[in-house]
């Protein structure tokens, strides 16, 4: 709903709080921590705690949850995909902890297939490590691989997104394991939104993958916070690296800027174990419903065309498609989203890129306003 309290903490600065119809998107906040993720915050006040001790101990706990062999805490998943370069480069080398970014003899080179260059992965080079492609972009072979795979090697890094169609063109996550591991090379995953089917969770790792990563902002934790999964050897040189290291090892890696509260800490524990004890059916009946209230008001109105978003995969199930034709409304898809900023309160929807549809997702909205953002549709649409 859209009380007079809605949103008065931004508007006493002076700053325009909207109503959040794209989804979990970092530009927005990304995520509201649901209550048992507030109460465990709140919690942890009460007391100081050594954060290696901490970061070990809720690690055991999560991993356990997730079943993966080891898991840690990051200020993101980006932040994940940052500190497992590090690892991989330096490993348990202090010195070379030390000397990164600079990466003068160590291995720091970083494969990733043409056809999987992705929004994120600068994350990966912020260490030090070189991104180096293989494959073209009409895909890739096995032989792709093998042939790139050389003395400066540390890791092959693939990309996870179930919630898309499968790409027919790319080499697999298992074939990237074989002949990686074959070579004696790491495997990294982004598979920052995979947390559903709840099989899908730590499955990467599970595949034999050494890492993966996981966004929390994805599961109702706080915004900042994410996971690197792992073997346990990964995620102990992934320690190492860590902003706890920084004062309580005094080696100072590049992790030092990517810190955590306690509270995020246990945040993301009481996330993770609400994600595996709620309903999802539940939740995705709910997801699926206030979809439908947005589609509602848009039915039968000439030139719009409504679709359902019939995804359940990864972190942001169901939603909608909307579409407006030119020549019926004499408007296109983009006054829609500039017409819906200008709204009383203001409306974020998205053309994703490459998309030529409006993009709408009930992650963000609370009940009640998802007829507020199909009314505002209708009446820019019929206005
Ligand atoms: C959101 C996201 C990230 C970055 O995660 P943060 O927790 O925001 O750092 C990385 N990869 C993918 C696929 C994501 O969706």
């Amino acid at each position: 709903m859209v009380t007079s309290e809605w949103g008065a903490i931004y508007r006493e600065l002076g700053a325009r709080p909207v109503i959040n119809a794209t989804g979990s998107v970092t530009l927005l906040g990304g995520s509201t921590p649901v209550q048992e993720v507030k109460d465990a915050m709140d919690a942890a006040d009460s007391a100081f705690i050594p954060l290696i001790e901490l970061q070990e101990a809720a690690g055991k706990v999560v991993a356990e949850a997730v079943g993966v062999p080891a898991a840690y805490f990051t200020s993101g998943a980006g932040s994940a995909l940052t500190l497992v370069t590090a690892a991989m480069m330096a490993g348990d080398d202090d010195d070379k902890i030390e000397q990164l970014p600079d990466t003068t003899g160590m291995k720091d080179e970083i494969l990733i297939q043409k056809r999987q260059r992705y929004w994120y992965d600068r994350c990966l080079q912020l260490a030090g490590a070189k991104l180096i492609e293989f494959g073209s972009d009409d895909g890739t072979t096995e032989q792709d691989l093998i042939d790139a795979i050389g003395p400066q090697t540390v890791a092959v890094h693939y990309y996870a997104h179930e919630q898309d169609p499968a790409d027919p063109h790319i080499l697999s996550l298992e074939k990237t394991i074989e002949i990686a591991h074959e070579k004696g090379v790491y495997v990294t995953v982004d598979a920052a939104g995979q947390i559903f089917p709840l099989e899908n969770f730590g499955k990467y790792v599970r595949m034999g993958a050494d890492f993966q990563c996981i966004a929390a902002k994805y599961m109702g934790a706080p915004h900042s916070t994410g996971m690197a999964l792992g073997t346990e050897e990964m995620i102990h040189k992934i320690s190492l690296q860590s902003f706890t290291g920084y004062e309580t090892r005094r080696i100072r890696g590049i992790g030092r800027p990517q810190k955590m509260d306690r509270q995020e800490i246990v945040g993301v524990v009481a996330a993770v174990k609400r994600w595996f004890s709620i309903n999802h059916e539940d939740r995705l009946e709910d997801a699926e419903r206030m979809s439908r209230e947005i589609a509602a008001p848009l039915k039968g109105v000439p030139g719009v065309t409504v679709e359902m978003n019939q995804n359940t995969i990864g972190h942001q199930p169901f939603g909608v498609f909307v579409s407006v034709d030119p020549s019926v409304t004499g408007k296109t898809n983009q006054d829609i989203v500039d017409g819906l900023r200008e709204h009383e309160p203001s409306i974020w929807t998205r053309i994703p890129d490459g998309a030529d549809r409006i993009t709408l997702h009930v992650f963000g909205l609370d009940e009640g306003q998802t007829e507020i953002v199909g009314n505002a549709i209708k009446d820019l649409v019929t206005g």
